[in-house]
Order: C-alpha cells, then structure tokens, then sequence
C-alpha cells in the first residue's frame, strides 16, 4: 500500500508519563508505516514546558488557531510533588485549562463502545456523549458563612452607576451564602458548539437545565439555546433529520437512563462534571473514553479522558511489563485524522481513521485487550496484552483489514 499523503499539517502536542510511551509506540506501529505523518510537533511533556516556562502550550494553541485541527497527548498539571520531581521554576497551570481559555470551547466526551465490555445500564446500546459548558457557574463563585442573624443581599452596580438590589435572606442564626455568573457570550458560545457538533456528529441533541426553580439564570440559558437554534440551526438540523430539545434536568436524567443512546446530552457546568462521571464509570472504563474540545470557531482539539497513568510509568521505569490500554489515545488520533481528512477532502486519510477504530474494536472483540478490560469483560477466556502486544495485535487486525 502506497502511504497516505496529508495536505495540510495536524498539530501534535505531545504529553507526560505512560501516554507519552504510548503515543511514540502509537506513531511507529500504526501510523507511520500507513500515512506521511505531517505534524507541526510542540513537546507539552513538563520538561519541555519547564524549559520554555510554558511558552510552549501557548504556542500549540495558536498553532491549533491557524491549522485548526489538534491531537493532544495526556499531560502532568503540576502539583507540590512534581515540583521537587521536576525541578519546575514555577507551578504551571494545567495545560488543558490553558489551551481551553485560548480555544474557548465546549468539552464532548464520548465512551467508545465495544461488544464485550457491556454498561451496568443494560439499553445503553450507543455511545452517549456529554457537552460540558466549562465556564462559569459554582466554579467561579463567591460565598462565605454567616455567623450572626443579619440579611444577605446580592448588589450589582453598572458603570454608569445605577444599583441592582434583591434580599437573598433574612438570617436569624447562622448559615451560608453564595453568589455566582454566567456570561450570555459564554453561553452562546456554548449552544453554538453543540449545535454544531451534533450536525458533525449526526447525533440529536438534548439539553436540560432547572427553568421552573431558576427563571431568571437557568431560564436564560433556555432561552438563549432556543434562540440560536431558531435563527440558526434549524433548518440544518430538518434537513439532516435531526432533533433538539429542552427539557427540565430531571426528566432528562429520566429519559437517558431509559435510552439507548446515541446522542449529545449538553450539560451546565456542574452537572457536565457529575454526568460525565456517572455516563463513563457506567459505560466501563475511564481508558475508553475520548475527549474533543470544540471552539465556536470550529477548531478541534482531540485528546484521551484519562490522565497519564502515572503509577503504571513508574512500573515501566523499573522495567516491568506494563498493560496500559492505549485505546483513548489511539482513537484521539483517529478523531484527528478523520477532521483532517474532513477539512481538506483527503478520502483517503478519513478511511484509514475509520479502519484503524475498526481494527482497535474488532481486536478486543476477538478477546485480545489489556488487563484493566479483560478484569471487566464479559467475554469467556480474554487474552491479557501487555502495552505493546496490544497495539501490536491491533496493527495485526489492521494489516488484515487493509488487505481485504
Ligand atoms: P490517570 O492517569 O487517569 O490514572 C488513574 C488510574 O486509572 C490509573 O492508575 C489506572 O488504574 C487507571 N487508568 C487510567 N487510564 C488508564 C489506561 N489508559 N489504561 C489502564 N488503566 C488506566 O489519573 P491520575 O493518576 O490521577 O493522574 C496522573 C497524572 O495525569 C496527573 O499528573 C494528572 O495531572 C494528569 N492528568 C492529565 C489529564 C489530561 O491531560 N487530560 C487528565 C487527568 C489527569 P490502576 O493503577 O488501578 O491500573
Ligand atoms: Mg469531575
């Protein structure tokens, strides 16, 4: 087979630990001898961000501006321990807080699905994918205790002078308060992302928020969704036979316990960061769930949900076997890939993304997968694969659905 040649380049961020081992053997066993692998590289790995104090993050993200489509490797937010680990001049942020602030999008997360590793939720037979809003509500919040009676108000004053005023309570003993925003761009931006990720995606869209209890903040939200879907999406979303709605947040919990899946649930703040847990415990494996940062302006940034499997690159430190599964990342890549190939019209490109995810699927399916599935799997008799073994058993089914 002739390798597949790339128009325009992909911007590789690479990353920390045990996926930083699994991204080079990702490269040289399933990609490279396949595709002319055309990558702007920037080294996220700490060491490198050390060096550049940071610089380096900064620059993958204008990059990911100006080609527009990213895959980004798992990566150490630095805490006191990596500190003295690392030797770092200062504690940096995390990475991903600071591609996302550059790129101001929306996260999607989506489990990838497999016959054998079956969810706890028995008519969850699709993927559900969950659209976080990462700005703005209790993470952005001010509050403090009350410890005497007295009243609590909440003041907002224009530039221009003039006085917003509401009593939140009239204390009579000790308690707490709490005061907290949203901006209607954020929002908006937010309803754009998912509107167009679903016509990506060819998934219907459900939104739900609390508009009976919260008509002024949830209700905005409500609003500003509908708003943009009439002047904007809907007559994409009729002509590609799919559905938007609303719902208040219980009936849709209701509703997608009894689903089968295959749709995005676009969720505030808070409740994208309780849902995605309990979609992705529930669907097995935190190593079978791939991530997408989608920017309003339609730059993608691809990545796995996990972190970078810290305890197991300790093991491969001390030159024991390890059996990290590398399905996340890989399907990172292929998310890449096939966007790529999207963008620039390259078929080719786009069908090999199709068939790697293939080969990944089908090898499990066939009872070869690394220890944190085969300790989960429904299958009889699961072939436990080390690290490598494992990808070298997906580029076997590969070979053999190239040759076909
Ligand atoms: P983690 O890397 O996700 O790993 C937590 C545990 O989950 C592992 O010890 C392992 O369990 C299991 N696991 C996760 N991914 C796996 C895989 N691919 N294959 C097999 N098992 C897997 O989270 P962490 O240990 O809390 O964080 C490590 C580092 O990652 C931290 O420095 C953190 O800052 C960073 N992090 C980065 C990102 C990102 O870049 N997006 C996200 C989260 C965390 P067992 O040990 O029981 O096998
Ligand atoms: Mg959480």
């Amino acid at each position: 087979m002739e390798k597949i040649q790339m128009t325009t380049p992909l911007v590789e961020m690479d990353g920390d630990e045990m996926t930083r081992i699994l991204w080079k053997m990702i490269k040289e066993e399933l990609l490279l001898p396949y595709i002319d692998l055309n990558t702007e590289y920037y080294d996220l790995g700490l060491v490198h961000r050390n060096e550049t104090e940071d610089q380096v993050t900064v620059d993958a993200a204008e990059a990911t501006k100006k080609y527009g489509v990213a895959v980004k490797c798992a990566t150490i937010t630095p805490n006191h321990a990596r500190m003295d680990e690392y030797e770092l001049k200062k504690m940096y942020k995390s990475p991903n807080g600071t591609i996302r602030a550059i790129l101001d999008g929306t996260v999607f997360r989506a489990p990838i699905v497999v016959k054998g590793i079956e969810p706890c939720v028995r008519n969850w037979t699709k993927p559900i994918t969950i659209a976080r809003h990462a700005y703005g509500d209790i993470y952005k919040n001010t509050e403090f205790h009350v410890e005497k009676p007295g009243k609590a108000e909440l003041v907002y004053t224009s530039e221009d002078g003039e006085e917003k005023r509401a009593l939140i309570q009239e204390f009579h003993g000790p308690g707490v308060v709490m005061g907290m925003h949203n901006m209607e761009a954020s929002i908006a931006s937010f309803a754009r992302s998912c509107f167009n990720y679903a016509l990506d995606t060819r998934q219907d869209l459900w939104f739900g928020a609390k508009d009976t209890i919260s008509k002024t903040y949830d209700a905005k939200f409500k609003e500003i969704f509908q708003r943009i879907y009439d002047e904007e999406f809907q007559d994409k979303f009729d002509a590609a036979g799919l559905t938007y709605f609303y719902s208040l947040i219980d009936d849709i919990v209701a509703r997608v316990m009894k689903s089968e899946g295959g749709f995005i649930w676009a969720c505030k703040n808070y409740d994208g960061d309780v849902m995605s847990d309990m979609v992705s415990s529930a669907f097995g494996s935190l190593a079978m769930m791939t991530s997408v940062l989608v920017s309003p302006n339609g730059y993608y940034e691809y990545e796995a949900a996990h972190g970078t499997v810290q305890r197991h690159y300790y093991r491969h430190l001390e030159g024991k076997e390890t059996s990290t599964n590398s399905v996340a990342t890989i399907f990172a890549w292929t998310g890449a890939l096939r966007k790529r190939g999207e963008l620039d019209g390259n078929e080719a490109l786009a069908a090999f993304a199709d068939k790697l995810e293939q080969a990944v699927v089908d090898t499990i399916e066939g009872g070869r997968m690394t220890k944190d599935l085969a300790v989960i799997t429904s299958l009889k008799h699961p072939k436990v694969l080390s690290s490598r073994d494992f990808i070298l058993a997906v580029r076997d089914t590969l070979e053999k659905l190239i040759e076909e």
